[in-house]
């Protein structure tokens, strides 16, 4: 089966999951979106509102911060992938729960062995600590582990992840758009390095 045909399957999987009680009340699953063969991945945390209603990853302010910050480093949504951990909306915007989280996170394995991404960059603390436990490493808090690699094997192939904050963090408090922007210049780096920019 080709690439597009195995994420259709996920997707399909995704829009009738009952497995967890955040269907009941979603509008629309948000099951992630972008190029499946890119070279970068990022993976977000769940759902907003906007999210919830257009079915799409980051279509809200924090997605306005995400575009900035892609753009800044010469990229563009359709060049990468964004997914995130929950696919479908926690009530109020609350922190995903471990059990959403076990529930749901198949999904993303599945979507990550799919595209099989050089770099995956995790934006907040929930994405990055099962990221990295995944991988069998110790996770911290956000704040020391932003802006650090770490070169993995995870679902059977080498990745390089990239922990930093997530974008709504910049909203809440303007300090870290600094060091996400100083984050998305070491993404860039690297995909240079890699002669991964056209
Ligand atoms: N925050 C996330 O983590 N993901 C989205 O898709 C939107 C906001």
């Amino acid at each position: 089966m080709s690439k597009q045909e195995l994420m259709e399957e996920v997707t399909t999987e995704i829009a009738a999951c009952r497995k967890c009680g955040l269907w009941k009340k979603r509008k629309n699953p948000v099951p992630g979106r972008g190029d499946l063969n890119a070279d970068v991945m990022f993976i977000g945390e769940a759902p907003g509102y906007w999210e919830d209603r257009k079915g799409e990853p980051f279509v809200g302010a924090a997605g306005e911060i995400l575009d900035k910050m892609l753009s800044k480093i010469g990229l563009s949504r359709d060049r990468v992938y964004i997914g995130n951990i929950l696919k479908c909306r926690p009530p109020e915007n609350r922190d995903p729960s471990a059990s959403e989280i076990k529930t749901c996170a198949p999904y993303l394995d599945q979507q990550i062995s799919i595209i099989r991404p050089k770099f995956i960059v995790t934006l907040g603390r929930h994405s990055t600590s099962y990221i990295l436990s995944k991988c069998g490493l110790e996770t911290e808090g956000i704040t020391r582990l932003h802006g650090r690699k770490y070169e993995v094997e995870l679902l059977g192939f080498q990745a390089l992840v990239i922990p930093m904050y997530h974008p709504a963090a910049v909203l809440y408090n303007p300090k870290y758009r600094r060091d996400l922007e100083i984050d998305f210049q070491l993404l860039g780096r690297e995909l240079e390095r890699l002669g991964l920019f056209d």
